[in-house]
């Protein structure tokens, strides 16, 4: 899981959606990140305990994640 120095947050952490993205399949619509949280590109998220988090776009703060690779 995560190698990152400091760590990245946990996936059941508040700010989990920061962590270091480790997969990006830009192409499907999703990344994953370090701490095994799946983001989709419509800001909906699966967690490492299958949870699912409905997408609740906040204004842009996730496009970064996608933004970079082309
Ligand atoms: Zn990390």
């Amino acid at each position: 899981m995560c190698e990152h120095q400091p760590r990245c947050p946990s996936a059941d952490a508040p700010g989990h959606a920061t962590a270091h993205v480790v997969v990006r399949h830009v192409s499907q619509g999703w990344s994953r990140l370090c701490n095994g949280v799946v983001l989709f590109e419509d800001t909906g998220e699966l967690l490492p305990d299958r949870r699912a988090v409905q997408p609740h776009r906040p204004s842009g703060a996730r496009r970064t994640a996608f933004a970079t690779a082309a």
